[in-house]
């Protein structure tokens, strides 16, 4: 299982680096290096919930769930958006403060020179995931390894950032990009609860997704009439859509049923995952346009 151990392996390179960063801070009482280390906890609460909520939503529907438990996942979101909102909180009642008040760190050789060995083992770590998931085809693995490489390249910028306050003695650097980095924390936090929050309000498909659909259902087979009342949406990994089919009244059911199904295998090659119900109805039903 080398996804498994890759998977492992992540986890325990975030924890060392979490804890060097962590221990950077503590060197130094940079706020920076503070936010760059909680940026780190982030990531590794991040990969545990997401982690057990994947357990739960890749169960099949049973049932007490009969559409599936894939909305675990945004429960899972929602915990981590929260936690970050409260990283990103407690930087800025730290921050603020010492802008007015800047004081002079101690120990930034050693402390900076720590924060860099976990940087140097983040990127390590990024180059690896990228160059496994490209060997493995999974776009997951690149993802994240792309997410990691981002995170160096932020922690680099912090670093410099302190490294040049302490050459200038110009200390209102370091609170400065401790709330850069919160405000980057906080929108990353922000995107995450709205994507969440929209899953779990039964929000439409993406636009991609929802022209592949229109796409799968444009030349309609002989004996469909139209198409009307049209409903999607998303829940995790899997989506739901529901359509009124028009047939001539007099069709026979067996015949109607086979357009359904020929219906429901073009859509679910347009969007895999896809559950599909179609209601079917006499030309009485029309609606026009179609
Ligand atoms: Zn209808
Ligand atoms: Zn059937």
């Amino acid at each position: 299982m080398r996804a498994k151990r890759l998977a492992l392996l992540s986890l325990g390179v975030a924890l060392l680096v979490l804890l060097l960063k962590a221990l950077a801070y503590g060197l130094t009482g940079s706020l920076a290096l503070l936010s760059d280390a909680l940026e780190s906890t982030i990531n590794v609460l991040a990969a545990g919930l997401a982690y057990l909520a994947l357990r739960v939503a890749l169960r099949p529907p049973d049932q007490n769930h009969p559409y599936g438990h894939t909305k675990a996942e945004y429960f899972s979101a929602v915990a981590e958006g929260a936690f970050i909102l409260g990283a990103a909180l407690l930087i800025a009642k730290e921050a603020l403060p010492r802008l007015l008040d800047p004081k002079p760190l101690e120990g930034l050789s050693p402390g900076l020179g720590v924060n860099l060995l976990a940087t140097g083992m983040n990127a390590l770590l990024a180059w690896h995931l990228i160059r496994q998931g490209q060997a493995l085809r999974s776009p997951a693995l690149v993802a994240d390894g792309q997410h990691i490489l981002a995170d160096v390249l932020s922690s680099l910028g912090v670093a410099a950032g302190v490294g040049l306050a302490g050459l200038t003695g110009f200390w209102i650097l370091d609170p400065l990009l401790a709330l850069l980095m919160a405000g980057q924390i906080l929108y990353l936090g922000l995107r995450l609860v709205r994507r969440s929050v929209g899953g779990l309000m039964d929000e439409a498909l993406p636009p991609e997704e929802l022209r592949a659909i229109e796409e799968a259902l444009k030349d309609l087979p002989p004996g469909v009439l139209e198409i009307h009342d049209l409903k999607a949406r998303q829940a995790g990994q899997r989506a739901f859509l529901e359509f009124h089919l028009v047939v001539p009244g007099g069709m026979r059911v067996e015949e109607a049923h086979a357009l359904c199904d020929r219906l429901e295998r073009r859509l679910k090659e347009a969007r895999p995952g896809l559950e599909v119900v179609i209601h079917v109805e006499p030309e009485a039903e029309r609606q026009g346009e179609g």
